[in-house]
């Protein structure tokens, strides 16, 4: 078959955009120049790729699972249903983390903690921004730990993979622990998309959304540096709930909260740095 005639099949299914998208992943050939390409003879293999990823993208799954891959924060990362899709408000927990890590600490050997690693964008991100981090990717998944070490070793990163619930029996202490943890209700009305693609390990934290952040803080102290930084994304209405359980558990820090780029509530920080 040609790739014109992988277009017509494609888009008796999908829609054109989605068509020329897995067409040009497909073949490495840039959106624009397909149409230069409408004649070329698609080796048998990559034909029965092609109308696999049709009949998955049909059958409502999210395009990133398609594809197997995501950019974040520049780099390619590898995904599949084992863990989250990395979301763009997540590359935000990394930009304002970034910040405060640049304002608060001389140092460049930080040692720092990614909860809830999953694919492990966050922490081997942070690792490529700063080679001189020694980064713990934890994760009480071993599927998902297996997509995180894969992403280490593709983006050539060495960073220790951990398989853990959150900090629960680990004693080493840290200078920045950074977490994306689940954090939708039990009854929380999501999109179906979501709800019927994504684990629901990583997505679900409890009635009220806050059991991992309980667990992430609860017992925290002790893996806490003299100065250091928490970063948290957090649910848009879960703001005020989260500086509680904050002023339960660590006391004379300081609280800076911040919006994503939709102005909703999403991060929150805590330090002793100031
Ligand atoms: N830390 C990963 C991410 O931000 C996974 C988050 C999760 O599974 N809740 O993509």
């Amino acid at each position: 078959m040609t790739v014109d005639e992988l277009i017509c099949y494609g888009k008796k299914y999908l829609h054109k955009d989605q068509v020329y998208l897995l067409l040009s992943e497909l073949l490495d050939i840039n959106i624009l120049n397909l149409y230069n390409h409408l004649d070329d003879i698609i080796a048998p293999e990559n034909i029965n790729k092609y109308k696999k990823q049709v009949q998955l993208l049909s059958m409502g799954k999210p395009i990133q699972y398609v594809l197997g891959k995501i950019n974040f924060y520049g780099f390619n990362f590898q995904i599949n249903e084992n863990v989250l899709i990395p979301r763009f408000e997540t590359e935000g927990l990394v930009e304002e983390t970034n910040k405060l890590i640049k304002k608060y600490f001389k140092k460049d050997n930080l040692k720092v903690a990614d909860l809830g690693t999953g694919s492990g964008v966050i922490g081997i991100t942070l690792k490529k921004l700063h080679p001189n981090f020694e980064v713990d990717l934890i994760d009480i998944s071993k599927d998902a730990l297996n997509v995180a070490t894969k992403n280490a070793k593709i983006l050539n990163v060495d960073v220790n993979i951990l398989e853990n619930d959150f900090l629960t029996s680990i004693d080493k202490t840290y200078d920045v622990i950074i977490s994306n943890p689940p954090y939708i209700k039990e009854n929380e009305q999501i999109e179906d998309i979501v709800k019927n693609n994504e684990p629901h390990l990583a997505l679900y934290a409890g009635v009220d959304g806050l059991d991992c952040y309980i667990k992430i803080l609860k017992d925290i102290k002790k893996n806490l540096n003299k100065k250091y930084l928490i970063a948290l994304e957090i649910g848009m209405t879960q703001k005020e709930q989260i500086i509680k359980l904050i002023n339960k558990y660590l006391d004379s820090c300081q609280i800076i909260t911040k919006k994503d780029l939709s102005l909703k509530d999403r991060y929150v920080f805590i330090t002793n740095c100031e």
